[in-house]
């Protein structure tokens, strides 16, 4: 089969839109899906500084790459900086670091790499004793630590704001994860695009331009770019996947029947968070008027019924600094 765009022969055919692509149109066409997911969100403008939330794996090199050449094109675009947060997660952490300072060398990006336990007094190897009373995985520890300090170090380095590199599969996924739990605050804390609005300068515009792109385009766009893929899985992966597991297994038989299911899910997704977002907000508001949303501890946004937000309770029960 020829390529549609070209007379190549083609290496993939994209079921949802029927498209048969050679090597050099795949590439392409992924670059201009996320070109067009930036513009279409509005997520930066040439002139603000935009950093990358490094995770060592494929999504965010995929991510730091796009964006780099994206900005690239301006002469007056501020210089694209990248975040790595090691968790001190022995025997895991150490070839995504590897993998990070490579590629951050040969794409000349500033990189920098916070340790959890310069910050947060503990790595995640060094707290997991402590989880078993407390009845939280080391996920929930690790993803609320993580999310925190990438934030702060986005804040310290000026950002407008910090590019995430979750996928198509990645956002479906907690979606369904949250429907199944029951959680909306969840869905609506979690849209598509990655931006929750806030009025606090200390808190940085998230966005995920790769929403779109899902994670076997991104594997094969990794594989003819040439970017590594680790292959050491976390170790503590497995307990916090289970459900997350069934849910891809799910959304995969079913997309590989009807191509269309993840971005209908996608779109249900936004149209969701678009009709409630307001009036759920408003009754919360109307139900719990006495607290400002503001954590007593760390001044940085809590929720309108929590005293303190989520990470300072983690910090306070875990008896850290
Ligand atoms: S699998 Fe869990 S513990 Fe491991 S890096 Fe990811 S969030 Fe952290
Ligand atoms: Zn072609
Ligand atoms: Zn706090």
């Amino acid at each position: 089969m020829k390529c549609n765009y070209c007379s190549n022969e083609a290496v993939y055919h994209r079921k949802i839109s029927n498209e048969y692509v050679c090597k050099i149109h795949f590439i392409k066409t992924i670059e201009k899906k996320i070109r067009k997911t930036i513009r279409k969100y509005r997520m930066f403008s040439p002139k603000d500084k935009v950093v990358v939330g490094l995770s060592g794996g494929k999504d965010s090199l995929v991510l730091l790459y796009n964006i780099l050449e994206l900005q690239k094109r301006y002469s007056d675009s501020p210089i694209v900086e990248a975040i790595l947060i090691d968790e001190g997660i022995e025997g895991y952490r150490t070839e995504s670091i590897d993998i990070a300072e490579r590629m951050c060398r040969e794409w000349k990006t500033p990189l920098h790499i916070v340790l959890i336990k310069n910050i947060f007094g503990k790595s995640i190897d060094g707290l997991i004793p402590n989880l078993k009373d407390l009845n939280v995985n080391a996920c929930t520890i690790c993803g609320t630590v993580r999310r925190r300090l990438l934030n702060d170090k986005a804040f310290e380095l000026g950002a407008d704001c910090l590019a995430i590199g979750h996928n198509l599969d990645d956002q479906i996924e907690t979606f369904l994860q949250n429907i199944v739990r029951n959680d909306l605050k969840q869905i609506l804390l979690h849209p598509p695009n990655g931006n929750v609005k806030s009025d606090k300068k200390e808190i940085i515009k998230r966005i995920k331009p790769l929403m779109a792109i899902p994670e076997a385009e991104i594997t094969l766009y990794c594989y003819y770019k040439e970017i590594p893929i680790q292959v050491t899985p976390c170790p503590y992966v497995e307990g916090y996947y289970i459900l997350r597991k069934k849910i891809q297994d799910f959304i995969n038989i079913l997309g590989n029947q009807s191509p269309e299911i993840k971005y209908n899910l996608l779109t249900m997704n936004e149209k969701l968070i678009e009709q409630v977002s307001i009036n759920y907000l408003k009754k919360e508001l109307d139900q719990k008027p006495k607290k400002n949303g503001v954590c007593k501890v760390c001044q940085m946004s809590c929720g309108l019924n929590r005293d303190i937000c989520y990470y300072c309770e983690l910090k306070k029960e875990l008896n850290l600094n």
